[in-house]
């Protein structure tokens, strides 16, 4: 069978795939495909299967370009990207890869928590600009990350493992708000649930990781930035449009929170007006799932997921859409 993929992804996806006698196209662009670029590319061939990417947005348009293609499988957890809606009325699969990346995911915030609270790009920019002149006690003090509080928002896969390093590895408190209360999970962690009032009030670091949905869309906005310490930092790693990025901005400037550290932007890949600019920020481009070996993994997954679409299984990984 035919399938196309948007974006050159680590090669033991697409292996799995063609092991399978599918023959598989891949962009060649060096880059995200332009919305005209991905329509005309799905037009090529009858595609019965798409492995695509959360830079791709997927709807009734795209569906019904490529309408031969029973499955969209998104190299990614997060499936925003994707109108649901759409799929399911055009009756197409869509499938995810959870799991894989939650440990890195976890990793990489961890970074970003410790970076930041240790002033680690500043200090790195400091001593390459050949500004270090010798030990000093005032020099660039940062804070620390042990026995602090922690607050998760979404304490799922990924932000569960951070709430583990946390408790774990540095004797942080932690707080958390869900949709969902884990009773099991606070017993063995010591973790509090609470609102997102409380969380924010209560936490000398904030991480997101909850999904984008219309209900956590700015869910962190300028009144919720102002219930966090002015001592607190702010850690971002699950999708840009739940902080307003400008309002961040503004607090970051007015000191309204000490800082904030972020993988994921609002209006990818422009930034906020500004927010390139402060020093009390760590910015990297979308990479927190970026190693070798959880890309790796994700091909494979997406790449089983489209095998068993494609030979009228239930994908390991379809999304449930109500
Ligand atoms: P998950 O589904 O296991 O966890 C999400 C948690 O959020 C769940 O516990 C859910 O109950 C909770 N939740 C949902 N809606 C909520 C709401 N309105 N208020 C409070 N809690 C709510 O997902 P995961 O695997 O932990 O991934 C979380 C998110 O991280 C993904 O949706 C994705 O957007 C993002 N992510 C980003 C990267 C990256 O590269 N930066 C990589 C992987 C995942």
């Amino acid at each position: 069978m035919k399938i196309y993929v948007t974006r050159k992804i680590p090669q033991k996806g697409i292996d799995k795939l063609v092991a399978k006698g599918h023959e598989v196209d891949v962009s060649q662009k060096d880059g995200v495909l332009t919305r005209e670029e991905f329509l005309a590319a799905l037009k090529q061939k009858p595609y019965d299967a798409v492995l695509c990417l959360l830079t791709d947005k997927i709807d009734k348009e795209v569906f019904e370009v490529v309408p031969t293609a029973k499955i969209f499988a998104n190299y990614a957890v997060g499936f925003d990207n994707i109108n649901l809606n759409d799929a399911k009325e055009k009756g197409v699969m869509i499938t995810n890869t959870p799991g894989v990346l939650t440990e890195t995911v976890a990793e990489h915030t961890f970074a970003l928590m410790l970076a930041i609270a240790h002033r680690i790009s500043e200090a790195d920019r400091f001593t390459k600009a050949g500004k270090f002149q010798g030990w000093g006690p005032m020099m660039l003090l940062g804070n620390d990350v042990s026995h602090k509080t922690l607050g998760i928002i979404g304490l799922g896969r990924i932000g569960s493992r951070v709430a583990y390093h946390a408790v774990k590895g540095f004797d942080m408190k932690v707080l958390y708000y869900d949709v969902k209360r884990d009773e099991n999970f606070e017993k063995e962690y010591g973790a509090e649930f609470k609102s997102v009032e409380e969380v924010l009030r209560g936490s000398d670091f904030v991480s997101i990781h909850v999904p984008l949905l219309p209900e956590t869309r700015h869910l962190i906005n300028t009144e919720r930035l102002k219930m966090m310490k002015p001592s607190a930092y702010l850690i971002n790693t699950s999708r840009g449009p739940i902080v307003d990025e400008a309002t961040l901005v503004e607090a970051l400037k007015n000191k309204t929170i000490k800082g904030a550290a972020l993988d994921v932007f609002e209006n990818e890949p422009a930034l906020a007006p500004g927010l390139t600019e402060l020093d009390n920020v760590i910015l990297t481009p979308h990479i927190a799932s970026a190693t070798e070996e959880t890309r790796s993994k994700m091909s494979e997954m997406a790449a089983e997921n489209i095998i068993a679409a494609l030979e009228g299984k239930t994908p390991p990984n379809i999304v449930k859409i109500n």
